[in-house]
């Protein structure tokens, strides 16, 4: 028996299959500040959520409090990325461990709390259920895959760890190429700078109900609402196999 190279969609987490953001919130303040309890003042939050649009990796997070604290918001992703530049590779790895260790700990003493602040956008529950066996639907994302099987796991998905791919600090594109070395993918991502819209296999395309900027809203050639990404990802092919 052989496979026939299926096309394969790519789903990125936070942003397109998740509302991460109160989890975002609390656990990289805890990173912050030690303390559980993150402001609460609208102002404060309105800040923190401005940078959303800007962030790649949990560690950004961290910044985005920094930004939030001085009462600032960055005016472009080139500006988020010099406040990311500032602190240095060894500084952000840092923060990226701080950050999980700080999931580590709520996961283990506030778990359901936890679980309760990563809300999964409308309908992905029932899609992405539908799917569970379709070995042609991933999902790739820089948060890790144990979180992101936790998560769904609290919304009644057992989706397989198999086809979760935590992408540390390579490209997502790289390791598509890497996943499937032949035939055609698509990725659906909230943050353009993960997206390549002229790459030669995959087709890629810029979520328009989770974080993205209205920078990268105008600018993207391809682009994907809610309704019409549901409808992809529950009619998505499985593969077919040559006996
Ligand atoms: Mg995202």
């Amino acid at each position: 028996m052989r496979s026939i190279s299926p096309p394969t969609l790519f789903l990125d987490f936070d942003g397109v299959i998740c509302n991460s953001l109160e989890e975002c919130y609390r656990s990289s303040w805890m990173v912050v500040s030690g303390d559980s309890e993150p402001p609460d003042a609208a102002a404060y939050r309105a800040l923190f959520a401005a940078c959303r649009p800007f962030i790649r990796s949990g560690e950004d997070y961290v910044v985005a409090h920094e930004w939030a604290q001085r009462q600032e918001v960055p005016s472009s992703q080139d500006e988020f990325d010099r406040s990311l530049a500032a602190k240095g590779p060894e500084d952000l790895a840092d923060l990226k461990v701080r950050l999980y260790r700080v999931r580590d700990a709520l996961l283990a003493h506030r778990r359901s709390e936890w679980l309760s602040w990563n809300p999964l956008y409308k309908g992905m529950a029932q899609a992405l259920e539908g799917q569970r066996e379709n070995e042609a639907v991933w999902i790739l994302s820089t948060k890790k895959a144990s979180f992101i099987g936790e998560i769904l796991a609290y919304h009644g998905i057992s989706w397989p760890e198999k086809r979760t791919v935590y992408t540390g600090n390579r490209r997502k594109l790289d390791l598509i190429a890497e996943i499937l070395p032949e035939g055609t993918a698509t990725l659906i991502d909230d943050q353009i700078d993960h997206l390549d819209f002229s790459h030669p296999t995959c087709r890629c395309l810029l979520a328009l109900w989770g974080y993205a900027s209205p920078a990268a809203m105008k600018t993207a050639p391809a682009t994907v609402s809610l309704d019409d990404a549901l409808t992809l990802i529950s009619s998505f092919p499985r593969p077919r196999r040559d006996e």
